[in-house]
């Protein structure tokens, strides 16, 4: 079972995955892998580096696209494809849906070319279901403003566009993936967001 939470900058998908994992993990009756994007293995968390240090902020869209589909590949191929095989549970904060929302509509490169080059390196792997975090952009930033003063990275910085460009096309994508993208408003307190996440998956895979 493969499930993924997605979601603009600032609408604590972290937060909740991290109260999500323990309380999953006394109702499930398999193990279950937590792990993020870009990330999640050696390999994948040093491209997350390059992609992310300030300093490469005049990188190629297109280059910075291929680098998270490249690190996306590489966790798919150590991490996630062995534990699905092995009948786990994976959940991964984020997945393909961020790189169609930041890179394919957010700087501009088009999610069907996003698309494209994700197909290439996942094969199709798809989420079974996919947890989508709503925020609105005031409000998303204001928490990365509060939270994260010591880590603003290159993207959080992009100002408040960027963010609604970001949520705009996450909007787009759970309108056209209904049976697969749950939307969750995200402004809640996070203790009734993990309740619902955790609702939803439940209901969904009792097991
Ligand atoms: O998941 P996390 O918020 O830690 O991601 C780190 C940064 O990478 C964020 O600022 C996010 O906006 C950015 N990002 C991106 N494109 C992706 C995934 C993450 O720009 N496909
Ligand atoms: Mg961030």
């Amino acid at each position: 079972l493969f499930i993924t939470i997605e979601g603009p900058d600032g609408a604590g998908k972290t937060s909740v995955l991290n109260e999500l994992y323990p309380r999953l993990q006394l109702t499930a009756k398999r193990t279950i892998v937590k792990t993020r994007e870009p990330g999640g293995i050696p390999i994948a968390e040093k491209i997350r580096h390059v992609i992310l240090d300030p300093i490469n902020d005049r990188m190629d869209e297109r280059t910075e696209a291929l680098l998270y589909a490249a690190a996306r590949r590489q966790h798919l191929v150590e991490k996630v494809w062995p534990a699905l095989e092995a009948d786990e549970i994976v959940l991964c904060d984020r997945f393909v849906d961020s790189s169609l929302a930041y890179q394919g509509a957010a700087r501009g490169i088009g999610m069907d070319e996003v698309a494209a080059i994700n197909k290439f390196a996942t094969e199709g792997t798809t989420p079974n279901i996919t947890l989508y975090l709503d925020i609105d952009s005031d409000t998303g930033l204001q928490r990365i403003m509060k939270n994260r003063t010591n880590q603003i990275d290159r993207l959080d910085s992009e100002g408040l566009q960027f963010h609604q460009r970001v949520r705009h096309a996450y909007l787009k994508i759970a309108e056209a993936n209904p049976d697969r993208i749950i939307k969750i408003d995200a402004r809640k307190r996070l203790d009734e967001v993990v309740k619902e996440c955790f609702y939803e998956l439940v209901t969904r895979y009792p097991d």
